[in-house]
């Protein structure tokens, strides 16, 4: 049984929506509460949210279409959300190309933070006020975060590309395990957050960057030159 709720069409990509999308407001709940939020400002922050992570996936979506791949799709979900794209286009990419897909999604939900964040000394009320905020904390805190060169984000794919167009073979193997043993270590220090401010939601993430990183460095040893889409 599939998870997936829903499949729109976005700018002619296909884009599905995972009911784990519904941890997002959950895990911001949390989090809004925690600093004494109120619950309104949860609804608009959510639908902030979504908007900019499928502007930051079309990003990508835009990139691999410029290289001539016409097979990607796009999924939200409760981490966010990820392009796919099949197999035999990512054999054919090149690691510039793979650099390039990588750093355009950030640069994509990057743009409207910064609109946001010019509007702020314009808004005419309190509304406006709040909603332009949004836009700019989000817009620019999730794509700068996303540019750290940890993986699964998109700085971790893009350090990655860069290694494999500057180094040679057997450096950028030691470089992309280091890489992948980095994200262990953030996901393990997630996890010590999550369990020292009893934060379910810090625990889950902690999860997925340990799991991504394990399966990645299984799948280098068993699997050699097969790598993850960007996130
Ligand atoms: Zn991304």
């Amino acid at each position: 049984m599939s998870l997936r709720s829903a499949q729109l069409e976005v700018f002619g990509f296909p884009t599905f929506i995972h009911a784990s999308i519904l941890l997002l407001p959950a895990s911001y709940a949390w989090a809004l509460k925690q600093a004494g939020l109120p619950m309104w400002y949860l609804a608009s922050f959510t639908l902030v949210l979504i908007a900019s992570v499928l502007i930051h996936e079309l990003g990508h979506a835009w990139a691999l279409r410029w290289y001539g791949s016409r097979c990607q799709t796009i999924t939200l979900h409760g981490l966010g959300g990820h392009v796919k794209w099949c197999e035999h286009c990512q054999s054919v990419m090149r690691p510039s190309w793979k650099f390039t897909v990588a750093v355009a999604g950030p640069l994509a939900g990057f743009a409207p933070g910064v609109l946001g964040l010019l509007a702020i000394p314009f808004a005419a009320d309190q509304v406006t006020l709040m909603l332009v905020t949004q836009v700019a904390f989000v817009g620019i805190g999730l794509n700068v975060t996303n540019l750290l060169p940890v993986f699964p984000l998109d700085g971790g794919h893009a350090a990655l590309a860069l290694s494999q167009m500057i180094l040679p073979r057997i450096l950028h193997t030691v470089a992309a395990t280091l890489l992948h043993l980095s994200g262990i270590a953030v996901g393990v220090g997630l996890a010590y957050y999550g369990y020292t401010m009893s934060d379910p939601f810090a625990g889950l993430y902690a999860l997925a960057f340990i799991g991504i990183n394990a399966l990645a460095i299984f799948a280098a040893v068993f699997k050699p030159g097969q790598e993850r889409a960007p996130t």
